[in-house]
């Protein structure tokens, strides 16, 4: 354990993927942590081994908030909790704008009552929708296409609204597609049920599924298939920390996105995996998934000028290698 030298950050949804990374990140940086997790797609033994406090609730329960930020004196919270799965989001949109805009709003309200102003926000490239141009930029028109972008969207729009009513200073990162694991293989990834492209190209190399569906190989890409700009989860909690201590020193709200400026169809991502993993990963082709754009890459110049973040695991094998380990772990082969 790092010893604390620093104040004590809140991280909601901290028993989570992307969480559970930044929870890590600022323990290595010499920050006190306490987690908020309602444990509903989080995990207890993520907790246990960052060896971290967690309380269980969720941001949708007022008392339970005023009681943590009476208790114990927090400098910031960065907030991870929210539904995150797109297609669910469609089927079932009041679970999403619930939890991740009402829980979100009952979060804001709080954190103003007991005067804690600096927040750093888990926005996503989703809030783009279709996009015009690739990269990126963080002034691209923000058009959702989904229930679940269009949360994180009217999230981000009260952040600016607290901004102007209470001087409440919040970082944005909108993020592209979060994959690999801790490099060191302490934490990873574990879905359930599991949607996303890597993890279930790793558990067909493992042998767990027959085949990889590759979902639509018409699209106007050169290999017809999707193009995602990954970006590893250790990269992403880095700029976590940077955001926050943006926000220590007294600085303005700012958005940034969080990629590698460049992309990998699914192809190259399932033949990336067959390298790094040795293993056959046999494939199906498969009509294409409604709502996923073509290609999605950020540009993410911003927040390495302004933050003087720079991403240490860009390339797949990378990004790949992490996840491949996390995974044999995790499921004990
Ligand atoms: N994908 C796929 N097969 C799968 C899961 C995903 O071909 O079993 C494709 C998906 O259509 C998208 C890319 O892989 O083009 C990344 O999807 P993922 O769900 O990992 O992330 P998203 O881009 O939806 O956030």
């Amino acid at each position: 354990m790092v010893s604390q030298e620093k104040p004590t950050i809140l991280v909601t949804g901290g028993a989570g993927y992307i969480g559970s990374h930044a929870v890590l990140a600022l323990q290595q940086a010499g920050y006190g942590v306490v987690v908020l997790d309602n444990l509903v797609y989080g995990h207890q033994d993520i907790t246990e081994t960052l060896q971290v406090k967690l309380v269980v609730g969720d941001t949708n329960d007022r008392t339970l908030l005023d009681d943590l930020f009476a208790s114990t004196p927090i400098a910031a919270v960065m907030h991870f909790a929210a539904y995150a799965y797109v297609g669910e989001s469609v089927t079932d949109p009041a679970k999403y704008y619930r939890n991740n805009v009402t829980g979100t709003l009952t979060l804001l309200e709080a954190m103003v009552a007991a005067n804690i102003k600096k927040f750093v926000f888990s926005s996503t490239c989703a809030t783009y929708g279709v996009p015009k141009t690739v990269p990126i930029p963080e002034d691209h028109p923000q058009d959702p296409i989904n229930p679940y972008g269009a949360s994180k969207l009217m999230v981000e729009r009260i952040l600016a609204d607290f901004d102007v009513a209470h001087e409440f200073k919040s970082v944005r990162f909108r993020y592209f597609n979060a994959a690999g694991a801790d490099p060191e293989g302490r934490i990873g990834e574990d879905h359930n049920p599991e949607t996303h492209l890597i993890p279930l190209v790793l558990q067909t190399a493992m042998g767990l599924r027959d085949a990889i569906a590759v979902f639509g190989t018409d699209y106007p890409t050169p290999d017809g298939t999707c193009i995602r700009d990954y970006i590893h989860v250790s990269d992403l909690a880095s700029a976590h920390v940077l955001g926050l201590e943006y926000l220590l020193k007294g600085n303005d709200s700012a958005i940034f996105n969080l990629g590698n400026g460049s992309g990998f169809s699914v192809k190259e991502v399932i033949e990336a995996a067959r390298k790094v993993t040795g293993r056959e990963i046999p494939v199906v082709e498969r009509d294409r998934r409604p709502g996923d754009p073509p290609a999605l890459v950020g540009s993410a110049t911003k927040a390495q000028e302004t933050l003087g973040w720079k991403s240490q695991y860009a390339d797949i094998e990378h990004i790949l290698t992490h996840a491949w380990n996390w995974h044999l772990k995790r499921h004990k082969i």
